[in-house]
């Protein structure tokens, strides 16, 4: 297959204006920190400083519970499902309209593609705040009692993976069900939570109604122990996830948790393998494999071995890594030097431990915190990079004979949060579907996301769901 050159084709920055320094947006407004501290938020792609932004401290979590509350109590949970669906309506066009500076911001503190935050991220961030508007003035249909109520406040902490989808993602169903929130968003990826912040000023949302409290750990823990909290929401790792799950247990706050995973992507030997191979690439290297429902595994009837692996590497060779704002990018940088750390941390261990480690000849930019599209041969059920989450562009690939054996392997892990079978017999799919232990299941297709559709796990990839009828339960005192 030829490979083209291309021309460098990177999206402008100018249409982002960054301010120097952040504060905290609480009850409406961006206020100073009372007892935090600064900190910079870098471009992971060139390690330049973008901004300077606030690490909340305790007492500024207070003053955003505290505005939450007054919000909920005096505003929002008061006002008609009718109204609140006007500002949520309002949210989502207004993401829409910014939506350009929306991809190229998060593009920049996150290190992802342009075209993955242009062309998903943003868009879905826009869907999940049209589809919870929706909702808004017919809870009553959802299932859950003639006149479901909000649960209260929710605190609300997020990852760096996609941090403005996340944000929605938490926020648009809390909103939507009349609950107000104080939101943590991840100390590498400050920047879009923020943007948002202005977002709801623009939209004339009710102070208090949505507040952003930027912060590393400590800051979320504070978040998630305030007694004013009603209800935790969270996407993580599944350490914290656990430590999170037992402070709310402690004080008997209601929570979700969406945790990681080491999901199965299932090949058989009828699959259309353009298309797999399509998926696969989609699977682990979208995000940069920083995705908790990322095809981590790939599983490859033996028969089709040689022809899958040998059609990966031609396709891995053909993949763009580079500067994230350049529109020929496919893979783009990894989101801190931490993160870095540990998937060369555990791709050495995948090499040590005896699997055969490749990656296409790739020039890494000198600056930055970059790692090549890498795939695993000769990987077992017990290797380490067959078991724990990666979060990295790094596949392991085992194989299988049999479905059952298929099977078998795919659920052989703690997590159960997505699952990718493919093959041409619609029968095998759902024999498939119907025993793997995962969330999502999808066919012929990987890592496709719709606010309409419940999103969550099994076992260590935590409970509840996010999206669809589902997630609204989260929010509902039901
Ligand atoms: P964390 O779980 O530490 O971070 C998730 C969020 O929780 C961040 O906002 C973080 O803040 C916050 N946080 C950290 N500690 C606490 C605490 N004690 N109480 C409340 N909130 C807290 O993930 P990491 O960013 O450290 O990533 C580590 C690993 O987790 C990754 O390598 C990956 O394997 C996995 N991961 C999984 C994700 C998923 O979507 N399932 C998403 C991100 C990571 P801060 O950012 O400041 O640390």
């Amino acid at each position: 297959m030829p490979k083209f050159e291309y021309a460098p084709a990177p999206e402008s920055r100018s249409v982002v204006s960054l301010r120097e320094s952040y504060g905290l947006f609480i009850d409406g407004a961006f206020t100073d920190t009372v007892d935090g501290r600064p900190f910079k938020t870098i471009s992971p792609a060139t390690e330049e400083v973008l901004a300077e932004v606030t690490e909340a401290g305790p007492s500024d979590v207070d003053r955003a519970v505290t505005a939450a509350r007054k919000a909920y109590d005096q505003t929002w949970s008061r006002m008609p499902g009718t109204e609140r669906a006007k500002y949520l309506f309002r949210v989502a066009r207004l993401v829409q309209e910014r939506s350009r500076e929306l991809a190229v911001l998060e593009s920049l503190d996150n290190g992802k593609p342009i075209k993955e935050s242009r062309d998903v991220d943003i868009p879905l961030v826009a869907a999940h705040f049209f589809y919870h508007a929706g909702w808004a003035d017919k809870l009553e249909f959802a299932g859950y009692g003639p006149s479901p109520r909000p649960i209260g406040v929710a605190g609300q902490v997020i990852p760096w993976n996609f941090p403005l989808l996340m944000l929605a993602w938490k926020i648009a169903p809390a909103l939507a069900c009349g609950n107000t929130v104080v939101l943590k968003p991840a100390e590498t990826t400050p920047l879009t939570a923020l943007a948002f912040a202005e977002i709801c000023q623009q939209a004339d949302l009710p102070p208090g109604v949505v507040n952003i409290v930027t912060g590393a750990g400590e800051t979320g823990r504070a978040l998630v122990e305030h007694p004013g909290i009603d209800k935790v929401a969270f996407t993580g790792s599944t350490e914290v996830g656990k430590q999170i799950a037992r402070a709310c247990r402690r004080t008997h706050k209601r929570n979700t948790l969406e945790l990681g995973g080491k999901a199965a992507n299932i090949v058989f030997e009828d699959a259309a393998m353009d298309q797999a191979v399509e998926g696969i690439v989609n699977g682990i290297f979208f995000n940069q494999g920083h995705v908790c429902c990322a095809g981590s595994r790939l599983l490859v009837q033996e028969s089709v071995y040689d022809e899958v692996i040998a059609s990966l590497r031609r396709r891995l060779s053909t993949l763009r890594l580079g500067d994230p704002l350049d529109k020929n990018t496919d893979v783009g940088a990894i989101n801190s030097a931490a993160q870095l750390a540990k998937i060369r941390e555990l791709s050495d261990v995948g090499e040590a431990e005896g699997a055969e480690r490749w990656s296409p000849p790739c020039e890494l930019p000198a600056r930055g915190f970059w790692f090549p599209p890498t795939i695993f041969t000769g990987v077992t059920q017990a290797h380490r990079i067959a078991r724990e989450e990666i979060f990295g562009p790094v596949l392991s690939v085992l194989t299988f004979r049999t479905p059952a054996e298929a099977v078998e392997k795919a659920n052989n892990t703690p997590y159960g949060l997505s699952a990718g079978v493919w093959t041409e017999k619609g029968s095998l799919i759902l024999w498939m579907a119907s025993r793997l232990r995962a969330g999502v299941v999808w066919a012929n297709t990987f890592n496709r996301f719709d606010p309409t559709s419940p999103f969550g796990g099994y076992k260590e990839s935590g409970y509840g769901r996010e999206g669809g009828r589902h997630g609204l339960e989260a929010y509902l005192d039901v």
